[in-house]
């Protein structure tokens, strides 16, 4: 069967990624979270000084580029494939509200952009892919055969990711997950740069009141038909 590239982008924290992961598994696709790279290249700024509270020293982080190597190795006991900075397994680290706080001041930057989006290009050579993130379908692969635009109420996001945040033992508290993901979205849709908007013939997801087995059957037919079409 041919194969297709799946692009899902929308808001933060909107169950992106939790839809892109269930798409991989029933399609045997591959999965690339592209926010994971652009947190692995915020982790890089904060190890090495470049962000000093809530000031970015933009010249340093781009003449470091070149050091910033990010990654993907697969967790075969977790089944999942997980982010490396420079080798090191960083999954961890950059779920945290330190890193989510500060991603966005990254994301802006065309340097970083134009580095990741030249690596994602090359990771997804192949079909049978699924990418999340702000800009697939417009900017990364606005030839994907399916463009997926996901939105949700923004305090049932801040709600899930909280009790997401909780269940890993994370203390950071609902108010200050709902500034984060408010903050984002707003730096996300409003920056120069690749800003956040639905692809013209993207197909719009809202799933404040949907579980994601109902979600995940949305998306599934939507491929099907254009599978059919192939
Ligand atoms: O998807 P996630 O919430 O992990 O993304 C973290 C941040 O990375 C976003 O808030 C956004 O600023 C940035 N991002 C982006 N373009 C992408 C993916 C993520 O600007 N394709």
């Amino acid at each position: 069967m041919d194969k297709i590239i799946i692009a899902i982008d929308g808001y933060s924290s909107c169950g992106k990624s939790t839809m892109a992961k269930q798409i991989a598994k029933a399609l045997n696709y591959i999965y690339i979270d592209t926010g994971a790279m652009y947190r692995a290249v915020t982790l890089y700024a904060l190890r090495n000084g470049m962000l000093d509270n809530h000031d970015l020293n933009e010249a340093a982080l781009i003449a470091a580029l070149p050091e910033i190597k990010v990654s993907f190795s697969y967790n075969s006991d977790l089944n999942r494939s997980e982010t490396c900075l420079n080798g090191e397994n960083v999954e961890q680290e950059i779920r945290g509200i330190e890193v989510s706080n500060h991603v966005s001041k990254v994301a802006k930057i065309k340097e970083v952009r134009a580095k990741m989006v030249d690596l994602q290009r090359e990771m997804g050579q192949q079909k049978g892919l699924v990418m999340d993130g702000r800009d697939i379908g417009t900017v990364v692969f606005p030839q994907a055969e399916l463009k997926i635009f996901m939105t949700a109420d923004y305090k049932i996001r801040a709600r899930r990711r909280f009790d997401e945040l909780q269940a890993k033992g994370d203390s950071t508290s609902y108010e200050e997950v709902l500034a984060n993901i408010t903050n984002r979205d707003m730096d996300d849709t409003s920056r120069t740069e690749n800003p956040l908007i639905k692809a013209d013939d993207a197909v719009v997801i809202d799933n404040s009141e949907i579980t994601p087995e109902e979600q995940l059957k949305i998306a599934l037919t939507h491929i099907y038909r254009i599978l059919d079409q192939k």
